[in-house]
């Protein structure tokens, strides 16, 4: 092997687009990780705007391989949607979380929620509602605690298996959540047409707040029409605070961000509770 100061990751990456070879060993890799329990959940704060409570949480996934470290999603969940690696993977995420749940809710904090990230295919494979259905019964964990994010591009998918399948969720009472809210085309069409609960406003225009006047006119648009819709909506992508000042200011009634922390191991989440203040 070559030296270079670029890291492994970078290889890694790279290696993954380039050379077919090392899409099927990273495939491999990947099932023989999840076997070998190298996937990990980290969970990042939901913040109420109006009175600084933590309302829940988004889990986040990791790969914590044994050679390169901790794998960011970015870069292993592309490639599982692609190979429909995302089904066992989604089924284990989907499980960590209802577990966490149920944990949380038997440590007093009845009313918390974790959101869990969905991806096009994972959504309309055939086994979803069964497995989520069934994980929440296992664990005793009411369905209106459970929040999927999906993003607007598995509107793009199969609509009417789309549309069946978020009305089976919401009859259900499990939360619908729009992730990377106005980044996509379609936005304001399915709105009308999906259950959904939750916007939640992309970090790109978060990051834009401070820096022009028309972002700022953006986030207003959104969370007018969140309002307008009955809808609740949610700032990801928050780290400074004049940022979360614009969004209160602008009626903006949840957010997360590295203002309040990062994504945290679900080892340390108590601890972290134990000790926030805000
Ligand atoms: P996302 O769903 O939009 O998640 C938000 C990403 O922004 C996370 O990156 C989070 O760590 C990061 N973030 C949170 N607060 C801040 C902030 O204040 N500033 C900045 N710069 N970044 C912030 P992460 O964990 O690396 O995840 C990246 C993407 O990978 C996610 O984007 C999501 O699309 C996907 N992903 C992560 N976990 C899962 C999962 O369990 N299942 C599926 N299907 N996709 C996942
Ligand atoms: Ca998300
Ligand atoms: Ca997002
Ligand atoms: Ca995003």
């Amino acid at each position: 092997k070559m030296k270079s100061s670029r890291s492994s990751l970078t290889y890694f990456t790279e290696d993954m687009k380039e050379s077919s070879r090392d899409f099927f060993e990273i495939e491999m890799n990947l099932r023989k990780g999840l076997e070998l329990n190298q996937f990990t959940l980290y969970y990042q704060p939901q913040i109420s705007a109006v009175n600084g409570q933590i309302e829940g949480f988004e889990a986040l996934v990791r790969w914590n391989h044994p050679e390169i470290g901790l794998v960011p999603p970015n870069v292993f969940i592309p490639l599982a949607e692609s190979t429909g690696f995302i089904v066992p993977l989604g089924e284990w995420i989907i499980k960590e979380s209802i577990k966490k749940l149920q944990e949380l809710h038997h440590n007093g904090m009845e009313e918390m929620i974790i959101s869990v990230n969905i991806s096009p295919r994972q959504f309309i494979h055939e086994n979803l509602p069964h497995v989520i259905e069934h994980t929440l019964e296992q664990y005793e964990v009411s369905p209106d605690k459970l929040c999927l994010e999906i993003t607007e591009s598995v509107a793009m998918e199969e609509n009417k298996l789309v549309i069946e399948r978020l009305n089976l969720f919401s009859e259900k009472g499990i939360q619908i959540s729009v992730d990377d809210f106005g980044t996509g085309f379609s936005a304001f069409v399915y709105l009308q047409e999906y259950p959904v609960n939750e916007i939640k406003i992309d970090r790109e225009f978060i990051r834009l707040l401070t820096q022009n006047k028309k972002s700022e006119a953006l986030v207003k648009t959104i969370i007018d029409l969140a309002e307008n819709l009955d809808l609740s909506v949610i700032a990801e992508g928050v780290e400074t605070k004049e940022q979360l000042s614009i969004l209160r200011d602008l009626g903006c009634q949840r957010f997360q961000g590295y203002l309040i922390s990062k994504p945290i191991p679900s080892e340390e989440l108590n601890m972290w509770m134990n000790s926030f203040e805000f």
